[in-house]
């Protein structure tokens, strides 16, 4: 398997590659050259297989060669042998044909472990086999900073560093990353809001020369290809386990960097049998916007009771555009130029292929409370801000074909109290492995919104790279 970067101006890359570098040079994001698909009857006999397994049986095609079978296989065991489920994905039943997906009961309580608890593994794997270290640097609205540290505070060969918006992300989640005490991880608060974090991290990616010579940064963020091929895992097996691969279902999903929706797309491009993809957005609604008007234009951002997904500019939504643009990374190139300043919109004919797959909703903080309670007294279960957007746009958007819905769940409503409160209703106990969290000693530097800051901050601490 080759990558490319959707704008086009870098020779294909290895697996490999793709996975220590992040970023591609020309500024792009890495795709594969051509996207594996399974026939339909293939995927059905995946049915019966454990997650792990058919984890094996989607993501193999993607790393090629570059790890042995065996190699890979203990990776997936050991990253998911961290769940609390059995199932590690399981489905819940709201009603006939309406379901949830939690994907909450990995360490960190949200869904980002399912691709940073392999990330960091694949990560070790390799810088091992090679004999190399790396610098991680990552920007997190919150959840992947926790998920990120929590994949890789075991790594001799990696120093972490993550950014998250000063006072921008919740108690519970500052506190799962700033409380982890590895001597190679580092939590900085940025003066600034998420985009900002973002920005800094890809700035600094383009521009390495502030590290030693030996020494280079690798990604945790969803511009890293193998996050979004560990996400799309899910997809298949919530279709297996609703149908067996027998009929279309669809689903709702949570939407802030667009990471986990294009692994539901990229799952549809495989043949997965998928009817609706339906963005769900907080008040921060440029995706919906798009979808629904043809517009594409950031707006001022607003801070929500969805943190994880406060973001203007959706990082992974590139990697869509590539395909809507017939893969022309000139057309792209320009599209994300123009995107800075002003509004764009796209022809008719690409707006219509976008509105063919996805549609899009915007739910507000008060919609979101009233789904928190409304779930919580119609079925007992009580559900997080970010899943209670999506089970909004699930409804809004349905189509009426029939299929079955399902809503990503992808936090724990532990990490978001506030929404749970506003709702009216009790924050649940933390699970057991993070009881004692808030009493926990914290450790993290503020630093100002700057990049030269962040770079200095970095050289400086490197643990293992001459100075
Ligand atoms: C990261 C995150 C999202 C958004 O996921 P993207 O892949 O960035 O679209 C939604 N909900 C929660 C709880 C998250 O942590």
């Amino acid at each position: 398997m080759k990558y490319q970067s959707t704008r086009n101006g870098c020779p294909h890359q290895s697996f490999e590659q793709v996975l220590l570098t992040g970023l591609a040079p020309d500024g792009g994001l890495f795709v594969p050259v051509s996207l594996p698909s399974f026939g339909i009857e293939e995927i059905q006999s995946w049915a019966d297989l454990s997650y792990q397994d058919l984890a094996l049986k989607v993501i193999t095609p993607f790393v090629g060669g570059d790890i042995p079978a065996p190699a890979l296989k203990k990776i997936i065991y050991d990253s998911y042998a961290e769940f609390h489920h059995p199932d590690i994905a399981p489905l819940a039943k709201l009603d006939e044909n309406e379901y949830v997906l939690e994907l909450f009961h990995g360490p960190t309580l949200a869904f980002k472990d399912f691709a940073l608890q392999v990330l960091g593994r694949l990560l070790d794997y390799m810088l091992i086999q090679n004999g190399q270290r790396v610098a991680i640097l990552g920007a997190t609205s919150g959840d992947t900073g926790s998920a990120a540290i929590e994949g890789c505070r075991h790594s001799d060969q990696v120093d972490i560093f993550i950014l998250h918006p000063l006072n921008r992300v919740s108690e519970v989640q500052r506190r799962q990353m700033t409380t982890v005490h590895g001597e190679n991880v580092f939590n900085l608060a940025v003066d600034g809001n998420f985009d900002d974090c973002q920005r800094i991290v890809k700035a600094a990616f383009n521009d390495q020369a502030f590290l030693p010579k030996e020494c280079r940064l690798a990604a945790v963020n969803s511009i890293n290809w193998a996050r979004i091929m560990m996400q799309t895992v899910y997809y298949f097996s919530s279709v297996l386990k609703l149908t067996r691969g027998k009929l279309k279902v669809s689903f709702s999903v949570p939407t802030g960097n667009f990471g986990d929706i294009y692994a539901g797309y990229l799952a549809k491009k495989m043949g997965l049998p998928i009817d609706q993809l339906i963005v769900a957005t907080n008040a921060n609604d440029i995706l919906h916007r798009f979808i629904y008007q043809n517009v594409y234009s950031a707006s001022k951002l607003k801070k929500t009771f969805s943190p994880s997904m406060d973001i203007l500019v959706s990082s992974n939504f590139e990697r869509y555009l590539f395909d809507l643009f017939d893969r022309d990374g000139e057309v792209l190139s320009h599209f994300m130029q123009q995107s800075l300043s002003g509004k764009l919109s796209v022809s008719d004919e690409q707006w219509k292929s976008v509105r063919e797959i996805f549609s899009s909703a915007s739910v507000t903080d008060d919609q979101t409370c009233a789904i928190i309670s409304e779930i919580f007294v119609k079925h007992k279960m009580l559900v997080d801000p970010h899943t209670a957007i999506g089970l909004e746009a699930s409804r809004r958007c349905n189509n009426g074909n029939n299929y079955p819905m399902v809503t990503l769940a992808t936090a724990h409503p532990a990490k978001f109290g506030e929404a749970v409160v506003a709702a009216g209703l009790k924050v649940p106990d933390l699970p057991g492995h993070l009881e004692n969290l808030l009493e926990r000693e914290e450790r993290y530097q503020t630093l100002p919104n700057d990049l030269h800051a962040i770079q200095g901050f970095v050289a400086r601490n490197l643990r293992f790279c001459s100075k």
